[in-house]
């Protein structure tokens, strides 16, 4: 449509707000994206939307809503900042992860808590360790969110299992055995990995670069599907902010490939993750967006095993786990990739990066920690996580666990060392109970929010599963309306 064919120019009102303070504007934002070529409005169908609902962020929370809601037939458009990088041959490589995790993988927060945060296909699932665990009990006990349906759907959809006793890695078991020796009743841990889906399993901590062998399930797949149902899928587009007209919400604005576009639908679905679904609401005016984070703050405590005898580091990552529900934390069977080995620890001390040729005999037992809710995801791009309340405190103890584990696993007491804080579960940034209610909508009607950011509470656990279910259950509710 050229601009001579456009009709007269009719300001739109447009109520922009939240509970507490409505703020009235006139603009011709609406009309402009109506009229525009770059929107991928359909002006042409009289003012209608092409799609029933947009879904930002193809995560397991963005993938899980637009597949399901494609299945059910509605017409879904998912927007993805980052591209699908599994066909790059860097894909699962250091340099693939240098590439596609939020700048380089050297994003910090203001404290120091290194976070990796890939933005790709399949958000963060493409790096993850292929871990699965049922969502925490409170979520139904204390918050009425009831998903236990949808993870037993999920559970035998992807066959979810424990490793084969011989894939775990002797060395892990060698952990869990000393764990249980010890009296921790240390388990196999559930994975979203199947080893006769790849022609040789070829798992190791490398496998958190992004998996080669194809032996484990990301949410990528779940994209691939949803496209597959009729799902509209656009890559490298970067949604800034969420389009509100009175108090619903009516479409999104950000850029593709760094050219600006509009799209319009009656239902929204921010699932940009625990950093970018707070960022695109705060744009919105959406006030509370990013106040206050989880992050299950990830530490590992290593320790070496005499010259000869093999660490876990060329072995699947966190075969093995243990829960303490009471104090709050998780131990797992981890150890950093070879490369990034030093690269962390040289975050520590020069000592600890020069301890890199012993990798080979590493045991590595990783904690995650349960945090108090603190610190936020700001508009002015800070990120703050400070540990509060008795958070050190439950670290320090879970600490002197590993350290008694690594011990009787037969490491060298006096190797043992703690690495530098870091997070990989950026959450609880737009949480539910606070700014959504229990079918996951905010303030804003037809606005809704499915990742790790509704998190009421940090998980201290794998979280996709969690996600899933919650995914799977707002796609019903939407169908349903
Ligand atoms: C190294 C590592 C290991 C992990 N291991 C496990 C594990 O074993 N098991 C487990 O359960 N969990 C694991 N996790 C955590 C888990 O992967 C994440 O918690 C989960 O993927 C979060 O899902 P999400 O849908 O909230 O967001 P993400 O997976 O972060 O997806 C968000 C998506 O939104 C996109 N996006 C962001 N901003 C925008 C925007 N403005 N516009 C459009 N798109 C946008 C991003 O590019 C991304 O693709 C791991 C994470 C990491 C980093």
């Amino acid at each position: 449509m050229t601009g001579k064919e456009r009709g007269p120019r009719t300001p739109i009102v447009v109520f922009y707000g939240n509970d507490s303070r409505v703020k009235k504007y006139h603009f011709w934002v609406l009309w402009e994206a109506a009229m525009s070529d770059s929107t991928l409005h359909s002006d042409k169908l009289g003012g209608q939307p092409q799609h029933d609902v947009i879904v930002v962020g193809s995560g397991p929370g963005g993938a899980t809503v637009a597949r399901q809601l494609a299945r059910a037939g509605k017409k879904v458009l998912l927007l993805e900042r980052g591209i699908d990088q599994r066909p790059r041959s860097y894909y699962g490589t250091y340099l693939g992860a240098l590439i596609y995790a939020d700048r380089m993988s050297l994003l910090f927060t203001q404290e120091g808590l290194n976070i990796v945060r890939p933005l790709m296909v399949g958000g963060a699932t493409s790096m993850y360790c292929g871990c699965a665990a049922p969502p925490p009990e409170w979520l139904k006990e204390k918050y009425g969110v009831d998903i236990d349906a949808e993870v037993a759907e999920t559970i035998p959809e992807l066959g979810v299992a424990v490793l084969p006793e011989e894939l775990r890695g002797s060395a892990s078991t060698r952990i869990a055995q000393a764990g249980q020796a010890l009296g921790y009743d240390w388990q196999p841990q559930l994975k979203f990995m199947k080893p006769a889906r790849s022609k040789k399993f070829d798992c190791g901590a490398k496998c958190m670069l992004g998996c080669r062998c194809g032996a484990k399930w990301s949410a990528a797949e779940w994209v691939d599907e949803a496209v597959q149902a009729g799902a509209e899928l656009r890559v490298n587009a970067r949604v800034e902010k969420v389009l509100i007209g009175g108090r619903q919400a009516i479409g999104v604005q950000g850029t593709i490939a760094g050219q600006p576009f509009q799209a319009f639908a009656p239902r929204i679905v921010l699932a940009a993750g625990g950093i970018g679904t707070p960022r695109i609401l705060q744009a919105s005016g959406v006030d509370g967006a990013g106040d206050g984070m989880t992050m299950d703050i990830t530490t590992m405590v290593y320790g070496f095993l005499p010259r000869g005898e093999r660490g876990s580091g060329n072995e699947p990552p966190m075969t093995w786990s243990w829960e303490n529900l009471e104090a709050g934390y998780m131990l797992s069977t981890l150890i950093d990739p070879w490369l990034l080995y030093p690269i962390i620890n040289v975050l520590k001390g020069p000592k600890y990066a020069l301890t890199w040729p012993k990798w080979n005999n590493t045991l590595g037992v990783m904690i995650k920690l349960k945090d108090s809710i603190s610190g936020g995801v700001f508009a002015d791009g800070r990120i703050s996580k400070p540990m509060v309340g008795d958070d050190l405190e439950r670290q320090r103890q879970a600490e002197g666990l590993c350290r008694k584990i690594l011990v009787e696993a037969g490491v060298d007491p006096a190797s043992m060392f703690m690495t530098p804080l870091r997070g990989t579960h950026p959450s609880g940034t737009v949480r539910i109970g606070t700014m959504l209610d229990e079918d996951l909508q905010t303030q804003v009607a037809g606005l809704y929010v499915c990742d790790a950011s509704s998190f009421p509470e940090a998980l201290a656990r794998p979280t996709v599963l969690t996600i899933i279910g919650l995914g799977k259950r707002l796609a019903k509710h939407l169908v349903g309306q």
